[in-house]
């Protein structure tokens, strides 16, 4: 019998991520061949650790904070949503006809699958309205990159992106500016009109803080999303029960659904999320 196909999710940090779990019952479900880990690599190993890993027969790569935008360049081909985001959270190997490794591992597929993930989970398991409501984006790292088109694409009435570096925010707004209303601003320029949603896509909750925001942005009416999961409240969904907004989301669904959208494009099946969801769920609260 041939070895297992190898799998892994590189970021740093990374132990605490729950993608091994998922990616692994995914393959239970679907009975594919293969195992899943993880791999701490930080800014100056990145490049050559991803590169070691193809060269050495693995198959797929979940990129996470912070390499998102850095995994871009290290694809030799580009999905068009990618290509778009601007920033790379799943790398596969192209299947192909190359007779070493070394061959197979120059053709290096990037996608994101973020967008898609958020999306869905969203709509379809929060049943989240975005279309004709006001979105405020906190971030303007990788993740932010891959949610903008997506969320575009659900036609909010508009869509603000705050970072505390400005400048990225601005680029980010110019980049997708042809496909909705979209503004870009810093913390101090948020006024005290709420949102109908409010996404956080910053690193700040993995660091245990809070982005700076006005008690005003959020409402009654306000839904409140975290990308960043964990068994606890984060600062901000804390921060946003607080101020009594209507309902907060932890990135889990959205965690569970762009790894299905990776696990796809790796293994051409779609393995069943709600299961997976559920008994995640059911983890974090045990
Ligand atoms: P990046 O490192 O690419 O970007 C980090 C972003 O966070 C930047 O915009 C940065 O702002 C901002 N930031 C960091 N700390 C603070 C702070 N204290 N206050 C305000 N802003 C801050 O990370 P990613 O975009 O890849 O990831 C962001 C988060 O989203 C992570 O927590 C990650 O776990 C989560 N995530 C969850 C997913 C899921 O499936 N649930 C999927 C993808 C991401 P600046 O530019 O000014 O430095």
């Amino acid at each position: 019998m041939s070895n297992p196909d190898r799998y892994a999710v590189i970021g740093h940090p990374v132990s605490h991520s729950r993608s091994p779990f998922i990616h692994a019952r995914f393959a239970e479900q679907t009975r594919q061949s293969m195992t899943y880990t993880t791999i701490d690599a930080g800014p100056e190993e990145f490049a050559a650790t991803v590169r070691d890993f193809f060269a050495q027969g693995g198959k797929g790569l979940n990129v996470t904070v912070p390499h998102k935008e850095t995994a871009l360049a290290l694809a030799t081909e580009l999905t068009p949503r990618a290509q778009r985001a601007g920033a790379v959270n799943t790398l596969a190997l192209r299947s192909g006809k190359a007779k070493s490794d070394k061959a197979r591992a120059a053709h290096i597929i990037g996608d994101n699958t973020d967008g898609a993930g958020l999306a869905r989970d969203l709509l379809n398991n929060h049943r989240v309205t975005i279309a004709g409501r006001r979105v405020l984006l906190l971030g303007a790292g990788g993740a932010a990159r891959g949610v903008i088109a997506p969320l575009l694409g659900l036609k909010p009435a508009e869509l603000i992106i705050v970072n505390r570096n400005v400048i990225r925010a601005r680029e980010l707004a110019e980049r997708f500016s042809d496909l909705g209303k979209l503004a870009a601003i810093g913390y101090p320029d948020l006024g005290n009109e709420p949102y109908d949603l409010v996404i956080n896509a910053t690193a700040a909750s993995l660091a245990g803080e809070l982005p700076a925001l006005p008690p005003g942005i959020v409402s009654a009416q306000s839904i409140c999303y975290d990308m960043y999961y964990g068994r606890d409240e984060t600062p901000f969904t804390r921060w946003a029960q607080q101020r009594g907004c209507a309902r907060t989301i932890m990135g889990l669904g959205m965690l569970v659904e762009q790894a299905a959208e990776s696990f796809h494009l790796w293994r051409g099946v779609r393995p069943d999320t709600a299961s997976v969801l559920s008994e995640l769920t059911a983890q974090l609260r045990a």
